[in-house]
């Protein structure tokens, strides 16, 4: 499917074509403070698929328990994180799924690095909830 997004701010927008399929949390402890939440939620788009519309990212590199090192892309003014690729030559970009405008047509269908998952991630349910603002 088709999806556009950016950042808060406005300054990075993009477009891309994805697999809703491939939608995917990460629980990993990187992912967690570099989202600065509990988990991140991102999907993939090739290289062909994927298109800056406007404004150019920073680009942080952070060395994976792997060794790999990933570029993460992120809004030099409003700090929104937008994707992450291999440091060098990416031929993947994991898209941030919250910078979508399609964000609740995305719907995670797997989930990786569990063993640091916050344990309250599966019981939100329980949880008072409000419409808005809580109170
Ligand atoms: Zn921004
Ligand atoms: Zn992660």
């Amino acid at each position: 499917m088709k999806i556009d997004g950016g950042c808060h701010c406005g300054n990075i927008t993009y477009t891309a074509e994805v697999d809703p399929d491939k939608v995917g949390i990460c629980h990993c402890t990187d992912c967690q403070t570099l989202s600065g939440t509990a988990f991140r939620v991102s999907v993939p788009a090739a290289k062909g698929a994927f298109h800056l519309r406007g404004g150019a990212p920073k680009i942080y590199v952070k060395t994976a328990e792997s060794g790999a090192k990933r570029a993460q892309a992120f809004c030099p003014e409003c700090g929104t994180p937008i994707y992450a690729a291999a440091a060098s030559d990416p031929q993947v970009f994991n898209i941030r799924v919250g910078t979508a405008n399609q964000r609740a047509e995305l719907r995670p269908k797997v989930q990786g690095w569990c063993r640091s998952a916050c344990d309250w991630v599966n019981d939100l349910q329980s949880m008072k909830q409000f419409a808005k603002q809580r109170s």
